[in-house]
């Protein structure tokens, strides 16, 4: 089922969550709406579940329009981080509840919804948890019943807030990896909420980026790390560092220095460069110059941190194997990819 979110405008309040908010979500597409805090991605599921309704703007199932339908008719799955499993009822139970409380007429028999419940024990990789209660399971089994809860009534499209939110490092990364194979299995349209910019990437086929109630870039993992479209996009995304510089006939400068040629018009721009597109040089060589002030190890990589002098500015670079990385070595460095920002 392909989705279509149509200038979207959610107001709480005449407070607006969503500002003029715009997606095409293809069939079958595993979706990440990853940003900070408050930039309105909980809301937009919210809208795409029924669960709320917009102030202005419509979302379409398909090519019909949707936006006055409810959750049942939407026939949508969701799991929400805080959305408790029924402690008082089993395993079995829970994922069976959806289809046992379906009108008679539409209602499976009971052997029916056993049978279901088992296929899809089985799918989640759990199959002899069915008796048990989930007080008895871990956080990450639990997690995986209530994906299949939300799978058991069939849904047309998957909705997941911060699924694996509650879950540490480890069961998290089984779990993502774990989505990603069901999702092939399964191709349902998915759309996850997560402010962890690795897991978006590492699940989603495209990630939407939001700020402050805005769609600051839609694309694939690759389009949002190496071609942000805007300065949020660029430092939300990996690290970074902004330089403020100035272009003087074609020639970038920053505090005097020359750091290389550009097509962009004069004035004064932001320079943002990634910490492992930097040339670390000989210290005598020409370029941004100073002193290691730390270093800190970020996966396999090692970093550092040093301070120039005018303008203020605290840069990070990524040091080449071997070389020298004690506090007050000097370290000369030029940037060899950039991107300038208005
Ligand atoms: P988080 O990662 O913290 O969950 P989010 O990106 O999902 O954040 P939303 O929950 O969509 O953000 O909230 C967007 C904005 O709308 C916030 O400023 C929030 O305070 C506001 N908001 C959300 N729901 C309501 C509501 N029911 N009533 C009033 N304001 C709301």
């Amino acid at each position: 089922m392909k989705i279509g979110v149509r200038n979207i405008r959610k107001e709480f309040d005449r407070y607006p969550a969503l500002h003029d908010v715009s997606l095409d979500i293809r069939s079958g597409e595993l979706i990440a709406l990853l940003g900070p805090s408050g930039s309105g991605k909980t809301t937009l599921l919210r809208l795409i579940a029924g669960l709320e309704f917009p102030t202005a703007g419509r979302i379409l199932f398909g090519d019909e329009d949707a936006s006055n339908r409810s959750v049942q008719e939407r026939n949508v799955g969701f799991v929400f981080q805080h959305y408790a499993l029924f402690k008082h009822m089993t395993v079995e139970g829970n994922i069976g509840f959806g289809l046992s409380v379906r009108e008679r007429a539409s209602r499976p028999s009971s052997a029916e919804i056993r049978r279901r419940v088992q296929e899809l024990l089985d799918l989640i990789q759990l199959p002899d948890v069915a008796k048990r209660y989930p007080m008895q399971l871990s956080g990450g089994q639990r997690q995986r019943v209530a994906l299949a809860r939300a799978l058991a009534i069939e849904p047309k499209v998957l909705l997941l807030d911060e699924p694996f939110g509650a879950l540490d490092a480890k069961v998290r990364k089984d779990l993502r990896r774990w989505l990603r194979e069901l999702h092939e299995r399964t191709g349902h349209t998915t759309v996850f909420v997560t402010h962890d910019q690795d897991e978006a990437v590492e699940l989603a086929d495209r990630v939407v980026v939001m700020s402050q109630g805005r769609i600051e870039q839609v694309g694939s993992a690759d389009d949002i790390y190496d071609r942000p479209q805007s300065p949020f996009v660029f430092s939300f995304i990996g690290q970074s560092n902004e330089l403020p510089v100035e272009v003087r006939g074609g020639e970038i400068a920053f505090g005097g220095v020359p750091l290389g040629r550009t097509d962009a018009r004069d004035g004064s721009w932001r320079m943002f460069v990634r910490p492992h597109d930097f040339e670390v040089l000989a210290p005598s060589a020409r370029g941004l110059s100073g002193q290691i002030a730390l270093t800190r190890r970020v996966g396999g990589a090692r970093m550092a941190e040093f301070n120039l002098a005018d303008p203020a500015r605290r840069i990070e670079v990524e040091l080449p194997a071997h070389a020298p990385s004690e506090a007050g070595t000097p370290i000369t460095v030029m940037p060899k990819r950039w991107q300038l920002f208005a």
